[in-house]
């Protein structure tokens, strides 16, 4: 299968060259040159399958040209080795849990497919490729997870000291082997402004292999798709369906979460309609509204990992409908709200129905609470475990309610290892010439 550019200024390349790459060289993000469709009998069978069975056969739809089934057998049950159940919250709404994985949250997914998948491509290289993240808490941990004990790549995490939760630091800082965690005494955006100067530094590129594990790569965002094969499996296999429409509501940052839902429904999946849910960071909602797409910086709020201002998957979004605002509009209905809404939702959810929502999938339950008509049947994601948020979510439900799961108290156990540097260019350079031995 070839992947072209939603720019369309660059010619189509293999799913190797998108992976490795990441970004397409005119700057576009990379698309599946065809989206196929299931037979509807696959859907009529579905809820017998697993979501690890589910997500093989959706996989082999976008990888199966490229990769020998067996070795994808392997790649997407590797990656799955945990579940992402479906729960009853409040009478048609349900929440579909996708942070049972090792940091908790959704993007451990696709961090483990994107790991797995560069390992096949490059892994048998006689150097060690090396991927740089930056991260304000969360891509960090996601990633270097993934590519935890992946042979053949080293991961560099940078992270602005001081400025990442202490739980978020220690799932990054404390996992040795081939993870090593950078400390730059700046911000984010100087780590972010760091890893992008190596990546145009000439010289260092023909020492070292560099490549990003960036939230745009083909092969962390398609792996998302499995999610919502499994969400309508789930609800088919307990009955609930039956004949009654199907919405999905997404907590969006950078959209990408959404879009491979949207590719799902072009499979062929029977979703009704698809809500993004936002914080104040709202410019798709706005598009919705008017037509008319202004990114703008983002601001902070509670649900952190929906601050973005210009969502990067917007794109793809575009493309996907021929630019056409009416079908978006129709496709895919916008919410937003504000932090005290949020608190709000989370006190409210708490105390009616006992399920505690993390600020993410609370915007994404209000949605569907705000959304829903009789006939249909509502999903949310729950992007993250409400334990990645105690902070936030106690001075809502009051404190010590939120117990800590045993795989962040293991984090928090760690011996923390890190390296020091100044965000200064010509340091990282040597650090990362370093690893040339
Ligand atoms: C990344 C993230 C999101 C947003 O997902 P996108 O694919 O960027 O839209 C939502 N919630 C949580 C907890 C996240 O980590």
């Amino acid at each position: 299968m070839k992947y072209y550019s939603t720019n369309k200024n660059t010619p189509e390349v293999s799913l190797k060259e998108a992976v490795v790459k990441g970004l397409a060289a005119d700057n576009g993000l990379f698309m599946p040159e065809r989206i196929e469709a299931f037979d509807p009998s696959f859907f009529e069978n579905i809820q017998n399958l697993s979501f690890q069975e589910i997500a093989y056969e959706v996989a082999l739809k976008f990888f199966g040209e490229d990769i020998e089934a067996q070795k994808l057998h392997e790649i997407v049950f590797d990656t799955l080795s945990f579940d992402c159940p479906l729960v009853k919250v409040d009478g048609n709404i349900y929440s579909l849990e996708l942070f049972h994985g090792p940091t908790l949250a959704f993007k451990d997914v696709g961090a483990r497919f994107m790991a797995r998948l560069l390992n096949y491509f490059l892994g048998k290289k006689e150097k060690q490729v090396n991927v740089l993240v930056a991260t304000s808490g969360d891509t960090g941990s996601a990633v270097a997870n993934g590519f935890l004990g992946v042979e053949g790549i080293h991961v560099h995490v940078l992270y602005p000291k001081g400025k990442v939760s202490r739980i978020q630091e220690a799932q990054f800082t404390t996992l040795g082997q081939n993870i090593t965690a950078l400390e730059i005494d700046g911000t984010f955006d100087d780590c972010q402004h760091l890893v992008k100067t190596a990546f145009l530094d000439k010289e260092l590129n023909e020492k070292l292999v560099l490549t990003s594990a960036n939230s745009i790569n083909v092969a962390r965002f398609l792996p998302q798709a499995f999610y919502y094969f499994n969400a309508y499996a789930r609800l088919k296999e307990a009955g609930i369906l039956e004949n009654r429409e199907l919405v999905v509501a997404v907590p969006s940052g950078n959209f990408g979460n959404l879009t491979a839902g949207l590719i799902a429904a072009e499979m062929g999946l029977p979703i009704q309609q698809f809500i993004a849910a936002n914080n104040e960071n709202d410019v798709v909602f706005e598009y919705l509204k008017t037509g008319k797409y202004q990114p703008r910086p983002s601001v902070e709020t509670i649900a952190n990992a929906m601050d973005v201002g210009a969502p990067s998957n917007f794109a793809r979004i575009l493309d996907l409908y021929q630019h056409s605002h009416k079908l978006i509009n129709e496709k895919i209905k916008g919410f937003r709200y504000s932090d005290g809404e949020i608190r709000e939702v989370i006190d409210r959810v708490y105390s009616e129905t006992g399920y505690l929502c993390d600020p993410h999938g609370a915007c994404g339950f209000q949605a569907l609470k705000e959304f829903l008509s009789g006939q249909q049947v509502g999903v949310f994601l729950e992007t993250a475990h409400p334990a990645k948020f105690t902070e936030t979510v106690e001075a809502v439900i009051g404190s010590g309610k939120v117990e800590l799961p045993e795989k962040l108290a293991a984090f928090m156990r760690g011996t923390r290892e890190v390296k020091s540097l100044p965000a200064e260019y010509e340091q990282f350079r040597v650090y990362l010439l370093g690893m040339c031995f």
